[in-house]
């Protein structure tokens, strides 16, 4: 079965074949949308099939997913994806949200969401017949392509800023790609890793550039969909909550409920909010502006997966919130350490991009952007143990004591 159609442009709409274009539109440097064929794809599988698919990753999305010719069945790494979704009571109390889930992506197998991007990639570059695969990032999307490269003997070059948090660059290093760290910020990483694609012939699979990353994310919102739209009745569209730098996580996760749309399989499309830090806004000052123009900013967050000067994934990222009814919302960089200590103490260890997206849910709460019969799905988007520095800064410090039970009887 032939799944896909084609690609078309987000901004100027113009439609190309798979072998024509590869990477965002040639007349205007547009994000491609990969275009299914939705009759082809409702022949061959129903809702039924999926969910008693006994496959536990997000391969169990395969039939809608761009990838996997007959005869070319190759899915690496059965452990991306299918991420619990918790219903934390003390979070429910604390909000006033009568239903709230978290679902949380830390145990993807290098720790973050872009996982699903990268495990979806590698199959690409092998289908198009790939050597090098090289990526810019700011840490995450790049220990990714990197753990998935070397679980399938694949060739990875990746491009980071030298400040990426240690525990990041130690990933690279450990799953021996090879690392160049920029000495500058992740765009100045993202612009070169373009040319140096261009000049030595590599596959690229950079975020907000690669049309087949969006493809890879939107498996989230297939698994919110199964995981809370069809096992929960829902009597309002659910409020889902994600952070956003390029904002392909976003973008993302909306091309997975226009697919289910599409496929006639969803009854209401959630809506859709982002959440920015203060410090790295483009999108969100778009959106309070009401303009589908993005300028860039410069960027100043700790929140280092989501420190991005001019987003790359700008313009579908805004639209995820704009046609679903959504908004953007922004919060400062001590409401994002907050959100780490609240998530820590129902068991969710977030990195500071990963815990934004709740910083996010209470900023709606705040703005009435939200009310308490709204239910709301928060996405933990990466480990805590990505960032070190940033988890202390929420912890505080450990008590300290002499090895005597009279020392621990007297901090008791
Ligand atoms: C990449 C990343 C994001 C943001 O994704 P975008 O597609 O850049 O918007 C959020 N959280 C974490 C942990 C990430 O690694
Ligand atoms: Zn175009």
């Amino acid at each position: 079965m032939n799944k896909v159609l084609g690609y078309q442009c987000s901004i100027c709409g113009k439609s190309y074949a798979l072998d024509e274009v590869e990477y965002v539109c040639p007349a205007d440097g547009g994000n491609l949308d990969v275009v299914l064929d939705y009759d082809a794809i409702a022949k061959n599988v129903s809702v039924a099939d999926i969910q008693a698919s006994k496959e536990t990753s997000m391969w169990r999305y395969l039939p809608l997913l761009p990838v996997g010719k007959p005869g070319f069945e190759y899915t690496p790494l059965h452990t991306v994806g299918w991420t619990p979704v918790y219903a934390p009571a003390p979070l429910r109390q604390a909000t006033g949200l009568n239903q709230l889930w978290v679902k949380d992506e830390s145990g993807n197998p290098s720790a973050s969401f872009k996982d699903r991007a990268s495990a979806l990639l590698v199959v690409r570059a092998r289908e198009v017949g790939a050597d090098v695969i090289v990526t810019a990032s700011t840490g995450n999307a790049g220990a990714a392509l990197a753990g998935m490269a070397a679980a399938t003997g694949q060739s990875a070059t990746i491009f980071a800023p030298k400040t990426a948090p240690p525990a990041k660059i130690a990933q690279l290093l450990i799953f021996g790609a090879r690392v160049l760290l920029v000495d500058g910020t992740y765009d100045d990483a993202f612009d070169l890793s373009v040319e140096a694609t261009e000049a030595f012939g590599w596959y690229c699979r950079n975020t907000g550039y690669n049309p087949f990353t969006a493809e890879g994310k939107k498996t989230a919102a297939f698994e919110i969909w199964e995981q809370v739209l069809l096992a929960q009745k829902l009597d309002r569209p659910l409020c889902v909550f994600v952070s956003v730098g390029d904002g392909n996580i976003i973008s993302g996760l909306h091309k997975g409920f226009k697919d289910l749309q599409a496929l006639g399989w969803l009854e209401h499309m959630p809506r859709i909010f982002g959440v920015q830090s203060e410090g790295s806004a483009a999108i969100a000052n778009a959106y309070q502006a009401g303009t589908e123009q993005i300028d860039p900013v410069s960027a100043t967050t700790l929140a280092d997966s989501i420190s991005v000067d001019l987003p790359r994934d700008g313009l579908r990222a805004l639209r995820a919130a704009t046609q679903t009814g959504g908004a953007y919302v922004v919060v400062p960089d001590d409401e994002i350490i907050a959100a780490i200590a609240t998530l820590g103490k129902v068991g969710v260890f977030a990195e500071p991009a990963g815990s934004t997206a709740y910083a996010g849910v209470l900023k709606a709460l705040d703005e009435g952007l939200i009310g308490s019969d709204d239910p709301v799905l928060a996405l933990v988007t990466g480990s805590g143990l990505k960032d070190v520095k940033a988890a202390m800064q929420a912890a505080g410090e450990a008590q300290i004591v002499a090895p005597n039970l009279d020392a621990v009887r007297k901090v008791l």
